[in-house]
């Protein structure tokens, strides 16, 4: 009870700070009435190795600015079922998730959306879960974060500006609500809530039903996803798909993320907050 309580708590302090000021299908978030997203399918592991780190890894200069020094960083590879290329996984020392959760919970990422999801890296937090997405594709989890939180972030990789077009904010103009509070952040964490109800309703049901009364009020944004080629093949892919990364085509490459940070831009493209998302493995 404390944790819902934290939760409506967190998720009135972002209604209170809307920029988009629709109503919500879903009133208490989607981690509920969702939660069959965790019981997808993970895809078993093939093989893995320890990934050696540069001085200016991705993974050493995320947990720089996160607090963690070099020495404490190390790196796995993963390879998957669903793909021939491996992604690279680091964790802080004293990070809340290990190395198999966290390669338990990417498994059960629909392997399309991700493929757009680079490095992956883990560090402590002292309860709840935060995460952040930099270069639209490198992902930091703070605290335990569930595998809903991995699909609500690799959304934020499958965006590569999706959510800032015209046609968007105009789908967004043209429906009466938002996915749920959350949602109402901003278009960019919009985008990524739709693609979470989206990945759930192309495997587990009507979003109509799940939030008990009618879902039509957020068509008009919702069906430009859906509609989306690139989205669509995201959402149905069988295996991974190639070179669809941000930094892919400048590296000319998108298996090995042994790369440094000095020609990749690490802005810091999305900030979320889940005050109790650890679950389900
Ligand atoms: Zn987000």
């Amino acid at each position: 009870m404390l944790l819902v309580r934290l939760a409506a708590l967190v998720l009135s302090i972002h209604a209170a700070s809307a920029d988009l000021g629709k109503a919500v299908l879903f009133a208490n978030g989607l981690k509920e009435p969702l939660r069959k997203l965790d019981d997808i399918t993970r895809v078993a592991t093939t093989k893995t190795g320890p990934k050696n780190l540069d001085t200016n890894s991705i993974c050493k200069t995320l947990a720089r600015q996160a607090g963690c020094t070099d020495d404490q960083v190390t790196g796995k590879e993963v390879w998957y079922a669903d793909c021939d290329k491996p992604w690279a996984l680091c964790r802080c020392s004293d990070a809340n998730m290990s190395f198999d959760t966290m390669e338990r919970r990417w498994a059960k990422v629909p392997v399309g959306l991700r493929s757009y999801g680079g490095t992956l890296l883990a560090v402590k937090r002292d309860s709840g879960c935060v995460a952040y997405t930099f270069g639209g594709e490198y992902i930091r989890f703070h605290g335990d974060c569930g595998s809903s939180v991995f699909i609500h972030e690799v959304s934020h990789t499958v965006d590569k500006g999706f959510s800032s077009t015209a046609a968007f904010k105009d789908g967004v103009a043209k429906s009466s609500c938002v996915p749920d509070s959350y949602a109402n952040t901003n278009y960019v964490e919009d985008f990524a809530q739709l693609n979470v109800c989206l990945t759930w309703a192309l495997r587990f049901g009507v979003l109509s039903d799940a939030a008990g009364k009618d879902a039509a009020c957020m068509a008009p944004q919702y069906n430009l996803l859906k509609s989306d080629a690139r989205i669509k093949a995201a959402q149905s892919a069988t295996q991974c798909i190639p070179c669809v990364r941000n930094n892919c085509k400048t590296r000319g490459i998108d298996d090995d993320e042994e790369i440094n940070t000095h020609n990749i831009t690490m802005t810091q493209t999305s900030m979320c907050e889940f005050p109790a998302a650890g679950e389900d493995d």
